[in-house]
């Protein structure tokens, strides 16, 4: 994927994940149009919507993230070993910052 791809799918996500995170984290209409669809449900509604948001703003510091790399000529290259991410690997997700043994790892580490 060339640089130019990879920045318009990643502005993209940046502006879909801006647009989820404005209405988990209490977009007027939105909230009205749920809380007059399920009242009585509020709680859980509160903690899903507080769970969505920590993956949601996780997910826009990635893509972030991925953007600033492709700013400096990184992108595509492994932030742990440096070893080139595949190709199949950053169509899947654009913002992938390791290759998938070191991001295993990383995840085998929490
Ligand atoms: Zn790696």
């Amino acid at each position: 994927m060339d640089a130019t791809s990879a920045r318009q799918r990643l502005e993209q996500m940046l502006a879909e994940l801006d647009r989820s995170i404005g209405v988990l984290r209490g977009d007027p209409v939105a909230v009205r149009e749920r809380s007059a669809a399920d009242a009585g449900s509020d709680l859980s509604d509160a903690d899903r919507a507080e769970a969505m948001l920590t993956v949601a703003t996780a997910h826009r510091r990635a893509v972030l993230d991925a953007l600033k790399r492709l700013d400096e000529g990184d992108y595509g290259r492994c932030v742990d070993c440096a070893t080139p991410v595949p190709e199949g690997r950053l169509e899947a997700r654009p913002e992938a910052a390791r290759c998938v043994q070191c991001q295993g790892k990383r995840e085998r580490r929490r």
